[in-house]
Parts: C-alpha cells; sequence; structure tokens
C-alpha cells in the first residue's frame, strides 16, 4: 500500500466514492478530502451539509449505496410525522441522518466552526480520511433561473433540476477563508485531485474560496482531474445540462477546458478516448480508464490509475 499525501477536491456522490475506492488502494491517513460546503443550508433549524455528510457516510461505510447518499436502511419516521404535521417533506430526512444534522447544529450553536465539528463527527464515525469542509465561513449557491434566483437546494431537490440555469454565484465566497488545514494540505501534498464532481456547483465554489488556487498553485504538485461526464452524460444529477445551459460542452473535453488551467492530467472514461487528442492539445496529460465506479472493485482500480499518474 503506497502512502504519500493526497488532497482530494470534493463534492457529494462522485466524490466520495471515488475517495472510498482511494482509501482502499493507499494509507487513508494521508488523505485528505477538502470538500464544497456551498450546498449546505438551514432546514427546520437545522445545518445540513449535503457534501460532507454523504462523504462521512460513505466512508464510514454506512451510506445507501443505491442512492449514494443517506444513511442506508434509514428510518423515515420522523419525516412521516413531519407529514401528518403539515409540515414540508420535500428532503429528505432520514432518521439516523437526523440524528446527524442535530449534532452538528448543536455544535455549532456552541460556537465550533465546521471544521471542528466535521473532525468531531468524523472520528465518532470511524473514518480514518481527514475531512476538511473548504471553509468555516458561510457560502451558498445561489442559482439564476428563468424564475427568479434559487437556493440550491431548491433548484436541486425541491424542482428537481428542471429550471433552465442561467447563472450560478456563490454568496459569501469572496469573503470566506479557508478553514484550519485546508492550505497546509495543499502544500504538503504529492498530488491534488479533482474528483469526478459536479464543476459548475461542487468544485467551482471550493475554488471560489480565496486563496484555493493560489495554494494549489504553490503547491507545485501534480493536479490530477477526473471527468463527471461520460459519453456526454452524468453518471448522476445535472452537470450535463448545466454545462450545456452555461454555454459549456457537455462532454470530457468541456470539463477539461475548466480545469485547463488548474490540471496538470486529465482522465477521461473509454467511451469519450476519441476526446483524448483535443484534450491533450490544452496541454494536460490525458489518461483514459474505466471511470465509471460501479462498484467498490472498479473505483479501487480508477483510484489504483489515478495514484499511478502522481507516483508513477
Ligand atoms: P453531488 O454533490 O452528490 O451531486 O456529487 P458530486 O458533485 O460529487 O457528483 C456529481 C457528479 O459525479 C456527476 O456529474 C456525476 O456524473 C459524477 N459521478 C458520479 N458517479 C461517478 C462515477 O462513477 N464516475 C464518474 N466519472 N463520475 C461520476
Ligand atoms: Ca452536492
Amino acid at each position: 500500500m503506497k502512502t504519500m499525501k493526497l488532497a482530494v477536491l470534493a463534492g457529494g456522490v462522485g466524490a466520495a466514492r471515488f475517495l472510498r475506492g482511494l482509501s482502499g488502494v493507499t494509507d487513508p491517513q494521508s488523505l485528505t478530502a477538502i470538500v464544497n460546503t456551498a450546498d449546505d443550508f438551514l432546514h427546520f433549524g437545522l445545518h445540513i451539509s449535503p457534501d460532507i455528510d454523504t462523504v462521512c457516510y460513505t466512508l464510514a461505510g454506512i451510506v445507501d449505496e443505491a442512492r449514494g447518499w443517506g444513511v442506508g436502511g434509514d428510518g423515515t419516521a420522523c419525516l412521516e410525522m413531519l407529514s401528518r404535521l403539515g409540515e414540508e417533506t420535500w428532503f429528505q430526512l432520514g432518521d439516523r441522518d437526523l440524528a446527524l444534522h442535530l449534532t452538528r447544529t448543536r455544535r455549532l450553536g456552541e460556537g465550533a466552526p465546521l471544521s471542528a465539528v466535521t473532525e468531531e463527527i468524523r472520528s465518532a464515525l470511524g473514518v480514518p480520511v481527514a475531512i476538511l469542509p473548504v471553509t468555516d465561513d458561510p457560502v451558498a449557491t445561489e442559482i439564476e433561473t428563468p424564475e427568479g434566483t434559487l437556493p440550491f437546494q431548491e433548484y436541486f431537490v425541491r424542482r428537481a433540476c428542471r429550471d433552465k440555469v442561467l447563472g450560478v454565484s456563490f454568496r459569501g465566497a469572496e469573503q470566506a477563508r479557508p478553514a484550519p488545514g485546508v492550505r497546509e494540505a495543499l502544500a504538503s501534498a504529492a498530488g491534488i485531485v479533482i474528483s469526478p464532481s459536479n464543476p459548475v456547483v461542487s468544485i467551482a465554489p471550493i475554488l471560489a474560496v480565496p486563496g484555493l488556487l493560489d495554494a494549489i498553485a504553490e503547491s507545485g504538485a501534480p493536479v490530477v482531474a477526473i471527468s463527471p461526464i461520460i459519453g456526454g452524460r452524468t453518471v448522476k444529477g445535472p452537470a450535463a445540462n448545466m454545462l450545456r445551459d452555461l454555454g459549456h460542452e457537455a462532454s470530457a473535453l468541456g470539463v477539461a477546458r475548466l480545469y485547463e488551467k488548474l490540471a496538470t492530467t486529465f482522465v477521461l472514461d473509454t467511451v469519450d478516448a476519441p476526446l483524448a487528442p483535443a484534450i491533450e492539445s490544452l496541454g494536460m496529460r490525458v489518461l483514459v480508464c474505466d471511470t465509471l465506479m460501479a462498484d467498490a472493485e472498479r473505483a479501487r482500480r480508477l483510484a489504483t490509475a489515478v495514484v499511478g499518474l502522481i507516483r508513477p
């Protein structure tokens, strides 16, 4: 098993599956996930951090495998009672999941920063990978649509991504500072990986935190980006539609263009092999391999290939 420090920029499901693969083929204690927080929102007064939760549940081995988020086999008693009470139930809140939101919210209310609370949760769930919110400061994704500007979860969950996306912004990002440990993790990394996460709403808000792009550039480490788009489609979620709506190509090449200045190597799926020359001509090394993490073994194989790019 290889031990070298890796920093992984992470959204939710795509990132979590990749991180689980990576933690199977490298020393998990040498991994740091730097996770998007711009999906975070308040619901019933609870602070929910969807991407941190997905990464935690997956690495703790308790995720709902079919959905890729939430706790496997979780109960719905709370949601059912909320429904009887006439409350909103568009956001799925499993019973066990709720316990985590209660804990996070209580600790934040006591004045603990999100990074400290996340560390407590990580440790309690027995996750061996360091999980850092990119920032402790509030940042919120807003989606501009023909119906007006929607908070991210309104667009994503309540309206099921059906609106045309006219623009995306990250409120608060300009004032945000990297959370403790983020700069250090990037500076000491032998390699930095951009997960196969949504480039528009998972990776972009991480990079929007002032200092992140500089920290990545200054690290001098190879930066490997993995395409979340396979054969012009997302595995899950609105990334392809969002790219198209915003005037990008919904393909591995379109994603590569977004990471052109940042990534040194781009990983794309075998089905997209014909795009490799165009991506190479952007000035990146290219690896073509199976990138669909349909099961844990395939995620490990992708992770092995990525590790090989960093220390051949
Ligand atoms: P979210 O916050 O849960 O939506 O998660 P992410 O932003 O991390 O992940 C969404 C993106 O991950 C989508 O664009 C998917 O296409 C991509 N994704 C999910 N599973 C896989 C996979 O197995 N392989 C690749 N290459 N991309 C994936
Ligand atoms: Ca997310």
